[in-house]
């Protein structure tokens, strides 16, 4: 929530994909299975489930209001052992993973037939686990977009369909032009699946253009190609493709690389959130500071709008932890950053804990009467912000270095002024917003 879209255009925070809180239904007549797999589900990714453990349960849940994201399904139930709920289930639409004790290359056939999103045996300890992973993948793949480029629409429409089995925003191009195009219009496309043979620029050719505008970090490329060329794996790959595979492929294969290369991306914005983090607080810290100030203050002073900076310190910090201690000292940060995050989340503006006792405000678009108004008011909250300890509450207050922004300047020295105007703060009786528009 505090991360500017650059950083993450996704989730903001960037830390993990925020908790999906799907709705979730189990059919599953055992009931310490269903029960283990509610839990998890519940507990650690707060999924609101259902669950039902016979053929006639299943009907009076989908009577009501029946409407769920994903469905486990055991094929073997009181009432129905033969995979009819399995029908059911695919029918209202509904992706389903199939938990079953029985298993077989027949059974596999008819399952992806079917058009099951996944499917897994109960034949070992982690299996639960392995189900509980592909209900969240399931439920994370519903913002994720993927584009498929092949010309030849049959081979581009059965991958198509595969990919929405599994719940993916689904893009086509028939040319590399074309791709282009949707990836400029879809800034959520995470990954792209590209034929190699296509008459206007190859899928190697489109690769390549890619990666001009998009990095690996962000978006993901595998190739595939029906080719016998045992060379086309390796040209793809250098052109900065992410994986290949070849026609024919194997289903699961192929979901497979396309899942690992999906959550190679959620791993890579978990450490960009940590390392754009304060790990105190939880707001940004200093690094996301400099790293995304200078742009936005370029941006603004080039459309002629005003900008300002504060440095904010928090007064007798020192004291307060000399008398406390250092884990009361932690909490009044964390308070003071809560307080801080509260009245700038959503403003535009930008802010970081800095480091020790010491937080910034970027105001974007405000002169120094408005920054100091919101300043003003930013020191009132945190005054009256009251932390309660087991016999007593503390209380803090904050000075404030206020200084207006106008000629391009290195970043630091931007934050050097504010520094000054703050130490005159602390001069003058701390507890107080002090400015440029003061000094006289
Ligand atoms: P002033 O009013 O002039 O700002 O005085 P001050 O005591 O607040 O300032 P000073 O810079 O002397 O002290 C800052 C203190 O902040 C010293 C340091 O131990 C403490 N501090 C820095 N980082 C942390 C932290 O993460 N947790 C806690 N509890 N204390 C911290
Ligand atoms: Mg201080
Ligand atoms: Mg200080």
């Amino acid at each position: 929530m505090y991360f500017s879209e650059n950083i993450d255009r996704k989730h903001a925070v960037l830390g993990s994909k925020p908790v999906e809180q799907g709705r979730v239904l189990i059919i599953e007549d055992s009931r310490a299975v269903s029960s283990v797999m509610r839990h998890r589900l519940e507990t650690d990714f707060f999924c609101h489930v259902t669950q039902c453990a016979s053929a006639d349960m299943f009907r009076d849940v989908m009577r009501g209001s029946g409407k769920f994201d994903v469905a486990v399904v055991d094929l073997n139930l009181p009432g129905a052992s033969d995979g009819e709920i399995l029908d059911a289930v695919i029918a209202e639409g509904i992706p389903a993973v199939v938990f079953t004790a029985d298993f077989n290359r027949d059974l596999r056939e008819r399952l992806l037939q079917k058009g099951v999103a996944d499917y897994h045996v109960k034949n070992n300890e982690g299996a639960i686990d392995m189900v509980v992973s592909s209900v969240l993948r399931l439920l994370g793949n519903r913002d994720v977009g993927v584009l498929v480029v092949d010309d030849v629409p049959s081979a581009r429409t059965m991958l198509a369909d595969l990919l929405r089995v599994q719940k993916f925003q689904v893009y086509e191009a028939s040319t590399g032009f074309q791709a282009m195009d949707i990836l400029t219009r879809q800034p959520h496309i995470e990954l792209v699946i590209t034929d190699y043979h296509m008459p206007d620029m190859d899928g190697y050719e489109l690769t390549r253009r890619i990666r001009r505008n998009h990095n690996s970090d962000r978006l993901r490329i595998i190739g595939i190609s029906s080719s016998a060329d045992r060379l086309l794996s390796a040209s793809f790959l250098k052109a900065g493709a992410n994986d290949f595979v070849y026609r024919p492929y194997v289903i699961e294969e192929l979901q497979c690389r396309i899942q690992h290369n999906i959550d190679m991306l959620a791993q890579l914005r978990q450490l960009r959130v940590a390392a754009f983090s304060d790990y105190l607080t939880g707001l940004p810290n200093r690094r996301y500071f400099f790293d995304e100030g200078p742009a936005q203050v370029a941006g603004r002073l080039a459309r002629g709008e005003p900008c300002c900076i504060a440095m904010l310190d928090i007064d007798h910090f020192k004291k307060l932890n000399d008398t406390y201690g250092h884990e009361v000292g932690d909490r009044v940060l964390q308070a003071v950053g809560a307080k801080l995050a509260r009245r700038m989340d959503g403003s535009g503006h930008l802010f970081a804990r800095l480091g020790g006792e010491e937080f910034s405000v970027l105001m974007l678009g405000l002169d120094v009467e408005g920054g100091a108004a919101l300043c003003e008011t930013l020191r009132r909250e945190i005054e009256s912000l009251r932390v309660a300890l087991d016999d007593e509450d503390i209380s803090v207050t904050i000075s404030v270095g206020l200084a207006e922004i106008a000629g391009r300047e290195n970043f630091s020295n931007y934050l050097a002024a504010a520094d000054q105007l703050l130490y005159l703060a602390k001069t003058y009786g701390r507890n107080r917003v002090y400015s440029e528009t003061m000094l006289s």
